[in-house]
């Protein structure tokens, strides 16, 4: 509030503001911040104090917003329904009995139900785009390397990009400008020029050639889902898009390799935590009991797997056959985008395959539970930038559009999903909150914007 005030009284003495003035932003709580806990949603951080900002943090402070809270997220991101959380389970505001999808769930439920303006997520296989979709608003995973890492926690920092969450894309793109360029404080954060996000968005697909990747839109994708989506693309056509079929044949393949490189990456990033620099510490009568008394208790089962499965997958004997071979397989996923991009200068495909699902439906199955990513993760893979922007309800459920676009041009990304944004009402939809009076697909009224 003492912040909130700072910016108002410089409003009203005439001065210049930053982009962010006043705004209050939450922030995924796997991102380092000085003046809250960091607790990855694990019970191992304990209510560990990070002695820094993640760069995003710091750029947000500096751009003046307020960070205002961390938010709600599946076990250092490893999840699609925000239930893998040690603090329990976040809600879609859509409907309780649902998930938000994950791992961002928590900023994006908070989004979606106007607790504030803008989010921070993180996207490893697609915790941005999947729970954006999940909850009617806008995500965009970056290309790899636009945004800086430094500060955020790793689980597979291969794949693992930080983007803005949003109930506009407009918002979107101030909140990427904020955050995008080169950091010397991560190397692989790319020095490519950040162009002005804003000034992309000039209301046209014209010229514009969108593939849909012929793929994603055979089995298990929900009818409902399907036909909100082809609409979305007949939208797009009249607008004066071109839009085509491509072919994305090694798409099927994204899932299992994702699942032996991501899980092999988090093996070695979490061997860190063994109750000696951070958090929780179980203590024991020699080291070697601490570490395992540590570890066991502090990390949930769905981390526990993933550390299983990628430590056998590097493992002397395996590391050729999982881990390397899903290297080469991962080079082919980047093809099939590269040569699409020859052709088209977007891919067009769902967010996910379905619409929100109820708690504890697919807890127990993990199979199920990684197939809500299988038309995002290939996106990581490729290392490109995807977007996901309300399209219609399925149920009076949330349908997401997932547009991705080459390397470093989230621009023609945004540039689509705003064209799209302009023509529909979508992203206008309020979900029902108590004492709200909604119905189902929601009310109209505008949500907060930045
Ligand atoms: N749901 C996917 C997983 O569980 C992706 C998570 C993410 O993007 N952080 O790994």
């Amino acid at each position: 509030m003492q912040d909130a005030r700072r910016w108002d009284d410089r409003y009203a003495r005439g001065d210049g503001l930053p982009p962010l003035a006043g705004l209050p932003v939450a922030v995924k709580d796997n991102m380092c911040t000085t003046d809250f806990p960091t607790t990855c949603g694990s019970r191992i951080l304990g209510r560990w104090m990070s002695p820094y900002d993640a760069t995003v943090v710091a750029r947000l402070r500096e751009a003046g917003a307020i960070v205002i809270g961390k938010t709600n997220l599946d076990e250092f991101a490893m999840g699609s329904s925000t239930e893998n959380s040690a603090f329990g389970p976040t809600r879609n505001p859509w409907d309780q009995g649902r998930v938000p999808g994950g791992s961002s769930g928590g900023s994006a439920a908070a989004v979606a139900a106007s607790f504030v303006p803008l989010a921070l997520g993180s996207d490893t296989g697609g915790s941005i785009r999947q729970p954006a979709g999940f909850c009617g608003i806008v995500g965009l995973k970056p290309t790899y390397g636009r945004v800086s890492r430094y500060g955020l926690v790793a689980f597979a920092s291969s794949l693992d990009q930080i983007g803005p969450m949003a109930g506009t894309v407009a918002d979107a793109a101030l909140l990427l400008q904020v955050l995008a360029g080169r950091d010397p404080r991560d190397s692989t954060s790319a020095d490519v020029p950040v162009p002005d996000y804003a000034k992309a968005l000039n209301g046209t697909v014209r010229g514009l050639r969108i593939g849909l990747a012929r793929e994603a839109f055979g089995e298990g994708l929900q009818p409902a889902v399907r036909t909100a989506v082809t609409q979305a693309a007949e939208v797009l056509k009249g607008q004066g898009a071109e839009v085509i079929e491509v072919a994305m044949p090694t798409i099927a393949y994204a899932l299992p390799t994702y699942y032996l490189l991501a899980t092999s990456e988090a093996s070695s990033n979490l061997a860190r935590y063994d109750g000696v620099q951070y958090g929780l510490r179980v203590p024991s009568t020699d080291l070697y009991g601490m570490y395992t008394k540590t570890r066991r208790e502090g990390f949930g089962a769905e981390v526990k797997r993933r550390i299983m499965l990628g430590t056998y997958a590097l493992s002397a004997g395996y590391y050729e056959g999982f881990f390397l071979k899903a290297q080469r397989v991962r080079t082919l996923v980047r093809r099939d985008f590269l040569q699409a991009f020859e052709r088209v200068d977007l891919v067009l495909m769902p967010t996910s395959p379905t619409v929100p699902f109820r708690f504890g439906e697919k807890v127990d199955d993990p199979l199920q539970m990684y197939l809500a990513d299988v038309y995002t993760i290939p996106v990581n893979l490729a290392g490109l930038p995807g977007i996901s922007i309300p399209c219609g309800f399925a149920d009076g459920l949330p349908v997401g559009l997932q547009l991705i676009g080459r390397s470093f041009e989230e621009e023609t990304v945004l540039r689509a999903a705003h064209a799209y944004e302009q023509a529909t009402e979508w992203h206008t939809r309020r979900p029902p909150l108590d004492g709200d009076g909604g119905g189902r697909g929601g009310t109209t009224q505008p949500r907060g914007r930045a």
